[in-house]
């Protein structure tokens, strides 16, 4: 039988499989091996008992995240407020960027709709035309929520956005009771304040999951190439090929493409400005790795 692993706890292995959660153990090969399960890992297991199971088999891995711990997540809820906190742009772009690399769909959530400010009630529409899907809510009107719900039944997901803007709200409003840990995307500086604590799944009520705890910190630096991160940046994609050097990164090399689209009013200045910044983080990441 297949199934997903929900969370750890001692030596016992949580899964979920055809309606009911399984309690495990692993077989005697992964315990020698060492074999590091993560929530949300797909297991093959035997049942040897009610509701008991033995773990049989790990599949393939079709995403990893490091902060939570989760494996297989299908997709990022991000999560801004349309005022308090203001949206911090860099944030979310980051985000946008990570979820990009780690081959995450992102879905961004504007909450806070009935407080919103006349100065980011443009935002959604910027960011549906460069392509991200967008959701309006208001975890207090109940504004989006069955939207809400809908993207997330059935899959796996992460929320990931600074604290404040709802999350805990936003879950809450789907079911009441289920709510997130907090252990937010660092804030920046002091690099290590990771947490120990393991991730675990939430099961949702129109099934699918969320990790407890939200995705994503501030300090992680994608394992990425220079010439890669614009591949990240899906208003430049039309772009490529298009620049004078092929090996074009877009800063301040003569017949830039993209340069010319930012300048044209094409590309958003500040998505350009937070390109730039995460190329110079890859940059001096590629030194610190060599
Ligand atoms: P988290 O840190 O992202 O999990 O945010 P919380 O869910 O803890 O919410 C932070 C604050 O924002 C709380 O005081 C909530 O009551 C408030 N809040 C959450 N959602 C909304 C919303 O849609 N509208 C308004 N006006 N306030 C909200
Ligand atoms: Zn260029």
């Amino acid at each position: 039988m297949e199934g997903t692993l929900l969370r750890r706890y001692g030596g016992f292995y949580y899964v979920e499989s055809e309606g009911r959660v399984w309690t495990c153990r692993l077989r005697g090969r992964f315990r020698l091996q060492e074999t590091v399960f993560l929530p949300g890992d797909r297991v093959e297991i035997k049942p040897v008992g009610p509701g008991e199971g033995v773990i049989e088999d790990l599949k393939p891995r079709r995403t990893c995240l490091k902060r939570p711990a989760v494996a297989n997540v299908e997709q990022v809820i991000i999560v801004f407020a349309l005022r308090e906190p203001p949206p911090d742009l860099e944030l979310l772009d980051r985000l946008l960027f990570l979820s990009g690399v780690e081959d995450i769909e992102a879905v961004i959530v504007w909450n806070k709709a009935d407080i919103s400010k006349q100065e980011y009630a443009g935002l959604p529409e910027l960011y549906r035309q460069i392509g991200y899907r967008n959701l309006i809510t208001s975890a207090h009107t109940g504004q989006g929520i069955d939207e809400l719900k809908a993207l997330l039944a059935g899959r796996l997901s992460t929320f990931a956005g600074p604290s404040g803007v709802g999350k805990s709200s936003l879950l809450n409003a789907i079911q009441p009771g289920l709510n997130l840990r907090t252990g937010e995307v660092s804030s920046k500086g002091g690099r290590g304040r990771h947490t120990t604590r393991q991730a675990e799944l939430i099961r949702l009520p129109d099934g699918g999951w969320v990790a407890d705890t939200p995705g994503f910190s501030r300090l992680d630096l994608p394992a990425i190439t220079r010439e890669e991160v614009a591949a990240y940046f899906p208003e430049m994609e039309p772009l490529r090929g298009r620049c004078r050097y092929a090996s074009c990164l877009h800063r301040k090399e003569p017949g830039c493409a993209v340069v010319a689209a930012v300048e044209a009013g094409l590309i958003i200045k500040h998505r350009y400005e937070h390109y730039l910044t995460f190329l110079a983080e890859v940059i001096a990441g590629e030194r610190s790795f060599s």
